[in-house]
C-alpha cells in the first residue's frame, strides 16, 4: 500500500508518499507561503526537483497542487489517485480527547476541533490539512497521528502536576509531552536492533534538536517524558528555557516590564543555549565558540549536557535500571561533541561509550557502546514520517 503522509503547518504543508511494501519514499515535497503572496511547491521524485510557483490561498488549493504534482505526466509517480491507500496526518496536541492514532470520522473531526486550546499554533493547521484532504480526495481514509499519543501511557504520578486535583479534572492541565512519534520510532528501532522484543528492556530516548525532549521507555511503553503541558518544559533548548521556577519568570517580568504573554514568548524565544551563550542556538556554532575559548558558549553546552544527564539519572531510577540510551534528532544524530559531554560521567550507571566510534557519522543506526559498558548506546536517525505511515497502515 502507498501512504501519503501530511504535516500541515499554518502556512506550510510537507508531504511524503511512502511505499509500505519496502518503506521507501517515492516522492516528497513542501508547499510554502500558503495564504501569503509568493507561494510555491517544491516537489522531489525520482532524483528530480520541480518547483511550482502558483497562488495557494488555502490548504485545499495546496493539497490539489500536491495531487497534481504526484499524478503529473512528467514528474508524477502515480498513474491515478487510486494508488494512495490512506493518508496519515501529523497532529501535535491531543489533550485528553485522544490517546492513540485515530481514523478521522465525522465525529472524530468534531472532537479534533476541541483540541485546539491544547496546541493553538499547530492543531488548527493540522486539522486544516485533514479537511483539505477530505475535500480533495473524498472517500480516502484519513488518520490522525498525535505527537502526544506515545506519552499517554504515563502513570498518573508521572503525568500529573502537584496542583489542586480538581483543577486537573476541570481543565486537564497536566504533562502531555511532545515528539512522541519520534520517541516511539527510535525506541522501536532500538528494540529491534538489540533483539529485545518481548524482553525486559529499559531505554532512555534522547530527542535532542531545536526542541529537546527525553523519555523513559520501559518494555516499549513510555512511562515518563521531560516536556510538559507545552514543549517549553524539560531541558534547556535552542531558545527555550526548559524548566524554570514560575516565580523567577514573574520576577523577570516585573523587572523587564513584560506582560504574561511577553514573558512566555521570552522563555520560548530568547532563552535556552542562545540566551546563556549570547552566541547562537545552533550547537555547531556553540562547539566552534567553545573550541575558541568562549566561556558562555561552553557554559551553555555544559548546562544543556548537565540537565540531560539529570534526566537520564532520574529515568534510570524511574524504570529500575537502564539497558539502552538512544540519541536522535539534529543534535543527537550529528553532534559527537555534545553526545560526549552528555555521556562522560555516566559510568556510575554502567554507561561507557567508545570515543572513536562516537566521532563517526552514519545515515543508519550507529552503535557507540564502550567495550565494558553495561548499557547499549545507540545513535538512531529519527523518521517521524515513516512512523506516521506505519501507524496509518496499522489502522487501514
Ligand atoms: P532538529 O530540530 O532536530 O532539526 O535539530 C536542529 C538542531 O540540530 C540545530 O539547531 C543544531 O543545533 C543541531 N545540529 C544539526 N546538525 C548539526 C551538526 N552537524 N552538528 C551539531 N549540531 C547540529
Amino acid at each position: 500500500m502507498k501512504i501519503l503522509v501530511i504535516n500541515a503547518g499554518s502556512s506550510s504543508l510537507k508531504y511524503q508518499l511512502i511505499d509500505m511494501e519496502n518503506e521507501s519514499v517515492i516522492a516528497k515535497g513542501i508547499c510554502e507561503r500558503i495564504g501569503i503572496e509568493g507561494s510555491n511547491l517544491v516537489h522531489k521524485a525520482n532524483g528530480k526537483e520541480t518547483k511550482y510557483e502558483q497562488a495557494m490561498p488555502d490548504h485545499t488549493v495546496a493539497i490539489k497542487m500536491v495531487i497534481d504534482a504526484l499524478t503529473d505526466q512528467e514528474v508524477g509517480v502515480l498513474s491515478s489517485l487510486d494508488e494512495i491507500g490512506a493518508i496519515g496526518h501529523r497532529v501535535v496536541g491531543s489533550g485528553e480527547y485522544f490517546t492513540k492514532t485515530t481514523l478521522v470520522t465525522p465525529e472524530a473531526l468534531e472532537t479534533l476541533k476541541k483540541t485546539y486550546e491544547f496546541a493553538p499554533i499547530h492543531n488548527p493547521a493540522n486539522v486544516m490539512g485533514i479537511m483539505a484532504c477530505m475535500e480533495a480526495m473524498p472517500g480516502k481514509s484519513n488518520v490522525a497521528v498525535f505527537d502526544t499519543a506515545f506519552h499517554s501511557t504515563m502513570p498518573d504520578e508521572a503525568k500529573l502536576y502537584a496542583i489542586d486535583y480538581q483543577d486537573y479534572q476541570d481543565y486537564k492541565v497536566r504533562r502531555y509531552g511532545a515528539h512522541g512519534t519520534s520517541h516511539k520510532y527510535v525506541s522501536q528501532e532500538a528494540i529491534k536492533y538489540c533483539d529485545a522484543e518481548g524482553k525486559d528492556f529499559k531505554i532512555v530516548t534522547l530527542h535532542l534538536g531545536g526542541g529537546s525532549s527525553i523519555s523513559a521507555v520501559k518494555n516499549g511503553i513510555c512511562i515518563d517524558t521531560s516536556m510538559g503541558f507545552t514543549p517549553l518544559a524539560g531541558v534547556p533548548m535552542g531558545t527555550r528555557s526548559g524548566d524554570i521556577d514560575p516565580s523567577a519568570a514573574k520576577f523577570l517580568a516585573e523587572k523587564k516590564g513584560m506582560t504574561f504573554d511577553e514573558t512566555i514568548n521570552y522563555l520560548n524565544k530568547k532563552c535556552g543555549v542562545m540566551g546563556v551563550s549570547g552566541v547562537s542556538s545552533d550547537f555547531r556554532d556553540l562547539q566552534q565558540a567553545t573550541e575558541a575559548g568562549n566561556y558562555r558558549a561552553e557554559l551553555a553546552v555544559n548546562l544543556f549536557a548537565y540537565n540531560v544527564k539529570k534526566y537520564i539519572g532520574a529515568y534510570t531510577v524511574a524504570m529500575g535500571g537502564l539497558d539502552c540510551l538512544v540519541f536522535t534528532a539534529g543534535i543527537g544524530e550529528n553532534s559527537a561533541f555534545t553526545r560526549a559531554r552528555i555521556l562522560k560521567g555516566l559510568e556510575c550507571l554502567g554507561v561507557e561509550f567508545d570515543a572513536e566510534k562516537n566521532k563517526q557519522r552514519s545515515s543508519s543506526i550507529m552503535e557507540i557502546t564502550g567495550e565494558n559498558s553495561k548499557v547499549r548506546v545507540l545513535v538512531i536517525p529519527t523518521n517521524e514520517e515513516l512512523m506516521i505511515a506505519r501507524e496509518t497502515l496499522a489502522l487501514c
